[in-house]
């Protein structure tokens, strides 16, 4: 039975209906009052065999997959995480701006994809050497944010820069300390960017150090 093609906020999950076959779209129904679950970025080939790729829900699964039908392999798509650090030298922050889309040009702190073979901690502490050439001593957990609609996982600690050296990059055209007053809040890169600062600034002033998690909304256009 052909499905009604919506297009709405969620769309992607249209596609899925579209693409499904009936035991997927009776899951999909099913799930349907959860934000978009296991929302897929579009695949065509099998990566381990070169195949076209079958959108399906694999036995036992709940949610549709690209599966391939010639090698089995079951194409997962799970969230990225994005680890980085506020690294701060006395009582300034170091921050840098973004020399790379997304958000050329607006302030951000360290941070990037966090790379196989590597903890949270040493992702992070590589991010600021990467993109501000800092060596970091890092510390607490400070934010962990869930970017939904994006897929991501952001994950942000706290860091004591071991010299007061930094510098710029080809991913940072300009780097630099600045006090709280100073940091420039309308010009800040992404909603995490933003909630990892006014964390870091509201426990210091609290004498604590705790985590903080939120979920990001998408920022308006
Ligand atoms: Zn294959």
């Amino acid at each position: 039975m052909p499905l009604p093609r919506e297009r709405s906020p969620r769309a992607g999950m249209a596609e899925l209906v579209d693409a499904a076959d009936s035991k997927s779209v009776a899951l999909i129904r099913r799930v349907g009052s959860i934000p978009s679950p296991g929302t897929t970025q579009s695949m065509n080939f099998c990566s381990n065999c070169g195949s076209r790729l079958v959108l399906k829900v694999p036995q036992d699964d709940f949610l549709p997959r690209y599966v391939c039908e010639n090698c089995g392999t079951i194409h997962y798509q799970n969230p990225k995480i994005v680890v980085g650090c506020v690294p701060v030298y006395e009582d300034r922050i170091l921050i840098c701006k973004r020399g790379i889309e997304p958000r050329l040009g607006f302030w951000t702190i360290c941070g990037g994809f966090m790379e196989n073979g590597e903890t949270l901690e040493e992702g992070a502490a590589r991010e600021a050497l990467e993109e501000a050439q800092v060596d970091v001593e890092i510390g607490s957990l400070l934010v962990i944010a869930n970017i939904r609609h994006a897929h991501q996982i952001h994950v942000f600690f706290r860091a004591r820069m071991r010299t007061a050296h930094f510098g710029i990059t080809h991913e940072s055209p300009e780097v630099k300390l600045v006090t709280e007053d100073e940091i420039p809040w309308g010009e800040l890169a992404f909603p995490s960017t933003e909630f990892a600062l006014r964390s870091l600034i509201a426990d210091r002033r609290a004498g604590v150090e705790r985590h903080h998690i939120a979920e990001m909304q998408r920022r308006p256009a």
